[in-house]
């Protein structure tokens, strides 16, 4: 009998899915209704499947199949599976496109991209006419822009009639989802029908650890365990795959190293329980991993080695590896989160839900029982996991969607069909913000320059700084800066061996040096440039300690913003300006006009206090080339915070307060309360100059007061 080839072995596994025996009531069922729900369990086939399915039943007649993801890894991988299972080229049937890397063309009929995208093309075209199937995928994960296009379909086609009016043919909508949400989304939609994929799950026996309890959530020792935990596992478990979840790149790698150094010394002639174990392969997965890494994830080990795979929390739902029977669980993820005591959005390391935990175990059981060994105490789980995680729509800053909203026409956005309302006050916040940046104007209306920000798939203070350079004709400036801080980990930072981290902390010491003026922004110009006109510009990376892959996807991004802006100029009437001060302040001057929100003042020793009204306390993240130099500087301005054991500024540039000064005032003109009239109604002519005249007499109050 001859061996299947691995190619046999692969095109008949989509039939062992269990969505493969519901295929042709599925495909009935969207056929019927224009809203459907799906779940089921992760791993059954939805995403891989559901859309093959379609495409074969002739759903792409008219037009395409889109199928978002809330990760954009996740995108692109399940896009490169599909297109293998359709035996096509990426990029031609299948497809995908991610923010500033699309890899589709005419021909593409069923499009993975990430709910960023999707909701791009909402704005420029709200009836999604080149679609005739949308699927909205992974809405358990509850991604903000997933939440936002759930509302958004409701609003455009639950009105059949109003529908369609917009469109020559109808669009079906599919909402899918591995949790148990069905009844909330199905009466959000209506009361639309749902469709449950039966899904059979082995037992996972869960134990408890002893090592991190409730008083370890600040500290990060975790990696160190969960490194000892895998490989006590590896020693004396069965064969079977290990699944590792910690919180980031870094991380993973740092436990990649550990593991690895450890695992060189077994014995296998003594040390493994189980004699058919012969080795161990160790595999990162990362969302900015070079996808041809990830493919590996996917391979089945070779025999007698045992595969361990150390994710993110990616590998929870997104992605679906085969043949784990062991998960370590290390309790945290990392999560961007509004942080209310510093007032802006922050990346923080936070424990899991129990949910998420529930979902992590579960990983270990799709095709036998398996095991899951959480590495903190019993007492941490019930103290400091929450029941559920908190939708990102609660828990992060609403700026950049609701000026997408208000440039789709949605005034109203607090009456805005949401899933789940965010506070008014996130919502408030938002508003303020975007009247600081001059994108909406006192009345709420979208203003000329709030039309331009939503182009640029970028944070709106980076953009309005953008805008200000484009403005100034020093573009050329602020492209390369928004490019670099568009990707990540562009310094290679974190190495094996104490000596050579030494190295790479001096190349990019001598990088920030050549600017002259010492800051980060410059630093990334500096990085972009040299790079660019560089002979060999991967051997000038090697030599500098910068990752290479990171800077080729800042040249593309860097390009695309570039094009973005030049039809901009070509079509709108482009606000241009002059500038009269010293040309080596050109760079930080537009800066300042973008991220004087995130202003701070040295205040004592090397602790710097923001001036956004929250007065955080804040200190330079060692990272910043200005780290040690703290007390030089007075005034700065910072691309984003990290919170870990103390309140870092990241991404640092000084300036001088005069260019601020006549800015910081707009941060504390008006007040939130008063913009939430604003944001429930369209203000008529009269309500405004009542409250103009409100305005005026307490000015006059305040300064009356400050006379005194
Ligand atoms: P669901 O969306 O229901 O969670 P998927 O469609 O993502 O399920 O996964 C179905 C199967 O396809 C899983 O067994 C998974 O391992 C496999 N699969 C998905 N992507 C890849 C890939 N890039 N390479 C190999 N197998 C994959
Ligand atoms: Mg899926």
């Amino acid at each position: 009998m001859s061996k299947p080839t691995r190619l046999a072995v692969k095109d008949s596994e989509p039939k062992h899915l269990p969505i493969y025996q519901h295929k042709n009531k599925l495909v009935q069922a969207v056929r019927k209704s224009p809203f459907l729900i799906v779940t089921g369990e992760t791993g059954s086939g939805k995403t891989t499947q559901l859309p093959q399915y379609l495409h074969e039943a002739g759903f792409c007649k008219n037009g395409k199949i889109g199928i978002t993801q809330p990760r954009r890894v996740a995108a692109i991988t399940v896009a490169q599976r599909v297109a293998q299972e359709m035996k096509c080229t990426l990029g031609r049937e299948v497809g995908y496109q991610v923010r500033f890397d699309d890899c589709t063309s005419q021909e593409t009929a069923v499009k993975y991209m990430t709910d960023g995208c999707l909701l791009r093309e909402v704005l420029a075209d709200p009836s999604l006419s080149q679609y005739s199937v949308v699927i909205l995928d992974e809405v358990h994960e509850r991604s903000l822009n997933t939440d936002i296009l759930l509302g958004l379909l409701k609003n455009v086609f639950s009105d059949p009639a109003e529908a369609a009016k917009r469109r020559s043919f109808p669009l079906k909508v599919v909402v899918m989802s591995a949790t148990l949400e069905s009844d909330k989304l199905s009466a959000f939609f209506n009361n639309c029908p749902v469709f449950e994929i039966p899904g059979r799950v082995f037992p996972v026996t869960c134990t408890f650890g002893s090592a991190v309890g409730p008083k370890d959530v600040e500290r990060n020792f975790y990696v160190k365990e969960v490194v000892k935990v895998a490989l006590d596992v590896h020693i004396s478990e069965k064969a079977g795959d290990i699944l590792v979840f910690l919180t980031g790149q870094s991380e993973i790698e740092h436990a990649c190293d550990l593991l690895f150094e450890k695992a060189e010394n077994i014995d296998y002639r003594y040390d493994v329980q189980d004699r058919t174990v012969e080795g161990l392969l160790i595999l990162p997965l990362y969302g900015s991993m070079p996808t041809d890494q990830q493919r590996q994830i996917f391979q089945p080990p070779p025999p007698g080695i045992r595969k361990c795979v150390v994710a993110t929390n990616i590998a929870a739902t997104s992605l679906t590896i085969n043949g784990i029977k062991y998960i370590v669980d290390s309790g945290f993820v990392k999560q961007l989160n509004h942080n209310s005591r510093v007032g802006m959005d922050v990346l923080e390391v936070v424990p899991i839900s129990k949910s998420e935990a529930q979902q992590r175990a579960g990983r270990a059981g799709r095709t036998s029982a398996g095991k899951c060994f959480r590495i903190y105490t019993k007492e941490f789980w019930e103290k400091c996991m929450p029941e559920y995680t908190i939708p990102e729509i609660q828990r992060t800053s609403l700026t950049a969607v609701i000026l997408t909203l208000k440039c789709l026409g949605v005034h109203d956005v607090i009456r805005f069909p949401y899933l789940d309302c965010p506070e008014e006050r996130f919502i408030l916040e938002a508003l303020k913000q975007l009247y600081q940046f001059d994108a909406i104007d006192r009345r709420g209306k979208v203003t000329k320059l709030g039309e331009l920000m939503v182009e640029f798939p970028l944070h709106p203070g980076l953009t309005r700084a953008l805008l200000k350079s484009a403005s100034l004709g020093c573009q050329d400036l602020l492209l390369p800066v928004a490019a670099m801080l568009s990707v990540e980990n562009i310094f290679i930072r974190s190495v094996t061996w104490r000596t050579l981290e030494k190295e790479a902390a001096k190349k990019h010491r001598a990088l920030a040096e050549k600017t002259g003026s010492i800051n980060d922004f410059a630093t990334l110009l500096c990085v972009f440039n040299s790079c660019k006109s560089s002979d060999r510009p991967s051997a000038w990376c090697k030599e500098n300690w910068i990752h290479w892959r990171a800077l080729k996807s800042a040249f593309s991004v860097e390009t695309q913003l570039r094009e973005i802006l030049l039809r901009l100029q070509q079509v709108q009437d482009f606000p241009t300006e002059s500038f009269d001060g010293n040309k080596s302040e050109l760079l930080r001057r537009c800066l300042c006009s973008g991220y004087f929100t995130n202003v701070a003042r040295r205040s004592v020793g090397k602790v710097f206090c923001t001036m956004d009204g929250h007065g955080s306390m804040v200190h330079v993240h060692p990272s910043s080339s200005l780290f040690e130099q703290e007390a030089e500087l007075n005034w700065v301005i910072f691309h984003d915070v990290l919170v870990t054991s103390k309140t870092y500024i990241r991404t640092v540039c000084p300036i001088r307060y005069e260019w601020v000064k006549d800015l910081l005032p707009k941060l504390h003109e008006v007040d939130v309360y008063e913009l939430s009239s604003v944001a429930r109604q369209e203000v008529t002519e009269d309500e405004m100059v009542k409250w103009e005249s409100k305005e005026a007499a307490k000015r006059q109050q305040e300064a009356s007061a400050e006379d005194v």
